[in-house]
């Protein structure tokens, strides 16, 4: 199960998943990968797009979106960050 924020308007095809990595709690794109740190600020001009090049790395933060130390944020890590007031959906995987 993992917890979705709501639609991507990058891809439009998306969902904005919470995901954790290395501490940091932030949204991803289930599609096109894109990445927002500040859940109030899901807007264009906000997207990052962590590069396999860079071990997808999120530039400036030692968090990634893909790989061993990368997972999806569970119910307690969504609530801990109080990001709970962005919670839209519950996925099942
Ligand atoms: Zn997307």
């Amino acid at each position: 199960m993992h917890f979705v924020a709501g639609s991507c308007l990058i891809c439009d095809d998306g969902l904005l998943g919470f995901r954790k990595s290395n501490g940091l709690i932030f949204l991803l794109c289930d599609e096109c990968g894109s990445v927002f740190l500040d859940p109030s600020k899901v807007v264009r001009e906000e997207a990052i797009f962590p590069s396999f090049k860079n071990g997808w790395l999120i530039p400036n933060t030692e968090a990634s979106i893909a790989g061993e130390k990368s997972e999806w944020a569970t119910k307690d890590d969504v609530d801990d960050m109080e990001w709970l007031p962005f919670l839209m959906l519950e996925i099942n995987d």
